[in-house]
């Protein structure tokens, strides 16, 4: 139980001070209807590395605190590591991955329980999906 309680304290921490969160009234909210969340999330290239990741809305505490784990962890990584990362956090949450893969993802073990609770499946991946249509996005070409 010892685990379980550190966790918990990993997700409380995160909830009161969630990391790289600012207004980010220009962007558009990723919604998940059935709990009330909404996440906007800026992700700041420079070439291929992922310069910084900054979150911004209101919801529950797995939704909040799994979208302060997740700008926390992608910052610094290159965007072709970014995308495996959170390719790796949706597959273990879809349960197609153990999940003991979380344990190289930093503070973002603490989600761990949510594998075993569907219904919380969709707060603790809603910031993943935001990013991962950042990613996605081709890089504006800077000219010469
Ligand atoms: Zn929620």
């Amino acid at each position: 139980m010892a685990f379980d309680e550190l966790y918990q304290e990993i997700i409380r921490d995160h909830y009161k001070h969630p990391r790289n969160k600012k207004p980010l009234a220009h962007l558009k909210a990723v919604e998940n209807p059935s709990c009330g969340d909404s996440v906007k999330v800026q992700l700041d290239r420079e070439g291929e590395r992922v310069q910084s990741v900054y979150f911004d809305g209101s919801g529950c505490s797995i939704s909040m605190c799994s979208a302060s784990m997740m700008s926390e962890l992608l910052t610094g990584k290159t965007v072709v590591e970014a995308r495996r990362l959170v390719q790796e956090f949706l597959a273990v949450i879809r349960g197609e991955l153990p999940p003991e893969k979380l344990e190289e993802l930093g503070d973002v073990v603490a989600l761990k329980g949510v594998v075993d609770l569907p219904v919380r499946v969709k707060c603790a991946t809603l910031a993943w999906h935001a990013v991962e249509q950042a990613l996605s996005r081709e890089p504006v070409e800077e000219k010469k």
